[in-house]
């Protein structure tokens, strides 16, 4: 009998535990504070990427299996033989679970798509929400005449940081301005809301007049709208456009609250049991959690999934020291517990220089269980996923939501199988 996991924390991690949890047959409660990182996501889902000697990209296993390598204590490292066989089980996890939002990868699977920021910059991602990924610029022939759509009067669509950046990589692109009447403050969540309502039809031939005048074959919105971004593409290149696709969004990302509410609509549909609270404490007995203290309740279950996040999640608080504070397990940092070491020792004053302090976070095994200086699982019921594990730096070595879904899965499956590895040793069918 399948026993009863409780996670804590509700983005990617949290909700991507949980639901793998559910798939092995676990009764499974997840316990939310807030938003997190998750909901401020581009809508790329980057696993890993790299080049080779040659400079040649790397297909992304490859990219994977190179980082961990090089970086012993990334997250990817600690899985060992099972990294290959755990990233190709994520991708289809997040594919399958998060088919509300068309994510994808390219059309071939050994290369990374290629998605062009908002900045201008060119970044590779295995996987994107399906209005973003049809972006991939390396499936656009190189004479597309690409239209980037911007809002006159509004920083925050300036279409010509990314048309420089796509000239900057030799290809044809040209600014598509759009007047619209809309509050300067909140451009994007506006446009996003026009296309989400009827207005979506004359927003869209607007844009579609504007792109023709400059002759764009190709155009790429800075939003696509909170509700259907497919259908938003759709119609605009039914306007005869070679292709329609949305750029990756930066904070406030509307891709990113897309992504969170979707994971929370498949929580729901899995039979996931969601609970608004705080963590505040946690009680233990002979080696196992047994308990958590919320705001005005206590949960009890059999095996338990830390992913409360880093530093905008609240998994790790930094205040002098580091601190996980709910389990109060040691952090580290490059392999040291620096729970006695002040937090500006691990910054460097210099912003371009590496700053260690932004890996902090708990150190797991192979099946994601929290260890301590010695290597040693701290509880043996208690498992981690996502952004509190330490190690690796989503900014940096762009692995973030692929270091959320492959810990997800193995934390979720590995809580799950606790449950019922425990349930059958004791026999209980306690509740
Ligand atoms: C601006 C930005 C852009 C990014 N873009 C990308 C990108 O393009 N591609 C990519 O792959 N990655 C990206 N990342 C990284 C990625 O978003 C994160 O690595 C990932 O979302 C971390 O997920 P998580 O579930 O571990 O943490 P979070 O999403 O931070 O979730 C933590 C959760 O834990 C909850 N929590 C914390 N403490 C408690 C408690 N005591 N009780 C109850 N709940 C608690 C929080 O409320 C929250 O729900 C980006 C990050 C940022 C900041």
């Amino acid at each position: 009998m399948a026993g009863r996991v409780i996670v804590i924390g509700g983005g990617a991690a949290g909700a991507l535990s949980a639901l793998a949890a559910r798939r092995k047959g676990a009764e499974v409660t997840l316990v939310r504070r807030a938003l997190g990182a998750t909901s401020v996501s581009s809508g790329a889902f980057d696993f890993a990427a790299g080049v080779d000697q040659e400079g040649r990209r790397l297909a992304m296993p490859r990219a994977a299996q190179v980082i961990a390598r090089e970086h012993p204590r990334h997250p990817y490292a600690c899985l060992g033989s099972s990294l290959a066989d755990a990233l190709s089980r994520a991708r289809a996890l997040l594919v399958e679970e998060l088919a509300a939002l068309g994510v994808r990868g390219a059309d071939n699977d050994s290369r990374n798509l290629e998605l062009v920021t908002p900045l201008g910059a060119m970044k590779e991602a295995a996987l994107a929400q399906g209005s973003i990924a049809r972006g991939d610029l390396a499936s656009w022939p190189s004479d597309a005449r690409i239209g980037v759509v911007g809002i006159v009067g509004h920083a925050a669509t300036d279409p010509s940081l990314v048309t420089n950046g796509l000239r900057a990589g030799g290809r044809d692109a040209v600014e598509v301005y759009v007047k619209l009447e809309l509050d300067p403050q909140s451009a994007l969540a506006d446009l996003a809301r026009l296309l989400d309502g009827p207005t979506k039809d004359a927003v869209l031939t607007r844009i579609a007049l504007a792109a023709k005048e400059v002759g764009a074959t190709h155009v790429l919105l800075p939003t696509a709208g909170f509700d259907h971004p497919d259908a938003v593409c759709d119609a605009l290149c039914a306007m005869n456009f070679s292709a329609a696709a949305e750029l990756m969004n930066t904070p406030p990302s509307i891709a990113g609250l897309r992504l969170d509410r979707a994971l929370n609509d498949r929580l729901m549909e899995a039979g996931v049991t969601v609970v608004i609270g705080d963590v505040k404490s946690t009680s233990a007995n002979a080696g196992r959690i047994d308990k958590l203290l919320l705001d005005d309740r206590e949960l009890s279950a059999d095996a338990f999934v830390l992913a409360t996040g880093r530093f905008l999640g609240g998994g790790i608080v930094h205040q002098e020291r580091f601190r996980e504070p709910v389990f109060g397990l040691p952090v580290f940092v490059d392999g040291r517990d620096v729970g006695d070491m002040w937090t500006g020792d691990l910054l460097d004053k210099h912003a371009a220089n590496d700053q260690p302090a932004m890996r902090a976070g708990v150190q797991v095994d192979a099946r994601m269980r929290p260890v301590d200086d010695g290597q040693r699982a701290v509880y043996d019921n208690l498992f981690a996923a996502g952004a509190v594990i330490g190690g690796y730096e989503a900014a940096r070595d762009a692995t973030g939501l692929g270091v959320a879904a492959v810990t997800a899965l193995v934390a979720g499956e590995a809580a799950a199988t606790k449950t019922s590895l425990s349930r059958a040793t004791t026999g209980s069918s306690e509740r």
